[in-house]
């Protein structure tokens, strides 16, 4: 295949990490380019090894990160390659279970690295798909993108709704609004396990949903039975839910969003109408769990990525490790507290270190029940370990 795209040429032995297949070229690996044209953010480049040899092709951006890789062979990037990558997609969410199956129609389609499309989510809420790019590359290819994938799922969609807005980088000035690419605005509840959520793919937080608390959700579900339960940063109300039907004696929903407080409300509702077992407050965290008596026996903190940068680190970490007191020092003996970070610069053992200096604080004995993550249709490519991001422990306070 002769080829007219743009080249980028490493320093010497800076192919040393795409033999091993990290999806990422950083800026400071990049000796020269060549091209008659200036290079342009999103097009689709042609990286070569200081030698010569061909590398990988990937879509070009500004910043520390330079190219996120598309594939490793030379290749068309055209519709049949994007049709090729969402029918992979598919077919690992076939495998799971969490597509075509009775009860759950909603779940993530695309998860960036870990399906081969750095910079692309695509999560499916019925017959609606919610793409979002986070790479301006992936935006100039919204269209053939939504072109393949209405192929690929055929009759089980109606229309593809693009958010881009707050996820592209905001330096590439591209006027993007969100908007509908494909269909209209069509019936907003979709299932999960079973249960109906509303999903405000048009003003809510993410696509629409926290699509990655699924299975942990199932897990409070099986310990929510008789517990009084409180759902602290609780957004949709997904774990609320959940712990209604596991049979909880009463849950109350905390979120400092007014509106997410709405939201919740209305899912119960959907699911439980006229149950009085479930409340929810539009409140500050901190201030509510300052204030709370101390009946709750099954507590869940997920809050929002205290650190979205390495440099915020520390600071998250005490963040983390302040919120998780305030629960030590307030749940009851013998409760569960289920815990999580959605931190990708805060990893496993950070996490689980100031955890354990919250109870230190809180003098209270703690056990690990249970170490949680992020389920199988948000897969982690084995050669981009960045792409771990969703921690939790489920914990036995005596
Ligand atoms: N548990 C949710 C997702 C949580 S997202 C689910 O399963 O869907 C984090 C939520 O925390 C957001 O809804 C945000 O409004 C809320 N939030 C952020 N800061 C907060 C604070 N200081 N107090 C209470 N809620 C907060």
């Amino acid at each position: 295949m002769k080829s007219e795209l743009k080249k980028i040429i490493l320093r010497h032995g800076k192919e040393e990490s795409l033999g091993r297949f990290h999806p990422w070229i950083f800026s400071g690996a990049i000796h020269h380019t060549e091209s008659d044209l200036p290079l342009e953010e999103g097009d689709i480049v042609e990286v070569l090894a200081s030698d010569g040899h061909f590398l990988a092709l990937g879509h070009w951006q500004i910043g520390s990160i330079a190219v996120r890789v598309l594939t490793f062979n030379r290749q068309p990037i055209d519709k049949a390659f994007w049709h090729k990558r969402l029918t992979a997609a598919l077919d690992v969410r076939r495998a799971i279970g969490v597509a075509g199956r009775e009860g759950n129609d909603i779940y993530r389609l695309v998860h960036g690295e870990g399906d081969n499309l750095p910079g692309l989510v695509i999560d499916v809420y019925g017959a609606t798909a919610v793409i979002q790019a986070h790479s301006v590359g992936m935006h100039v290819c919204r269209h053939d993108i939504a072109a393949a994938l209405r192929d690929v799922m055929s009759e089980n969609l109606k229309a593809i709704y693009y958010k881009s807005e707050t996820t592209l980088p905001f330096k590439a000035q591209l006027g993007q609004e969100n908007g509908f690419i494909w269909g209209e605005n069509n019936n907003n509840i979709a299932c999960e396990n079973g249960l109906a959520f509303h999903i405000d793919w048009l003003k809510g937080q993410k696509t629409g949903f926290f699509v990655d608390q699924r299975d942990n959700r199932s897990l409070v579900e099986q310990y929510a039975r008789g517990r009084r339960v409180l759902n602290m940063f609780c957004y949709t109300g997904g774990f609320s839910v959940y712990a209604m039907r596991g049979g909880a004696e009463l849950v109350h929903s905390v979120d400092s969003s007014a509106k997410a407080v709405e939201l919740v409300d209305a899912n119960i509702a959907l699911n439980f109408p006229g149950d009085d077992r479930h409340e929810a407050f539009a409140e500050d965290a901190f201030k509510f769990m300052d204030e709370m008596q101390s009946i709750y026996d099954l507590i869940i903190l997920d809050p929002p990525a205290f650190a979205k940068h390495k440099d915020a680190l520390k600071n998250a970490l005490r963040g983390y490790t302040k919120l998780n007191a305030r629960a030590f020092e307030r749940i009851q003996h013998g409760g569960i507290l289920f815990t999580f970070s959605c931190s990708q610069a805060v990893n496993k053992d950070q996490f689980r270190t100031a955890v354990f200096t919250a109870s230190a604080i809180a003098r209270r004995k703690v056990r690990i029940l249970h170490q949680l993550h992020q389920p199988a249709d948000h897969p982690i490519n084995i050669y981009h370990p960045e792409g771990e991001y969703l921690k939790g422990l489920v914990l036995y306070v005596e």
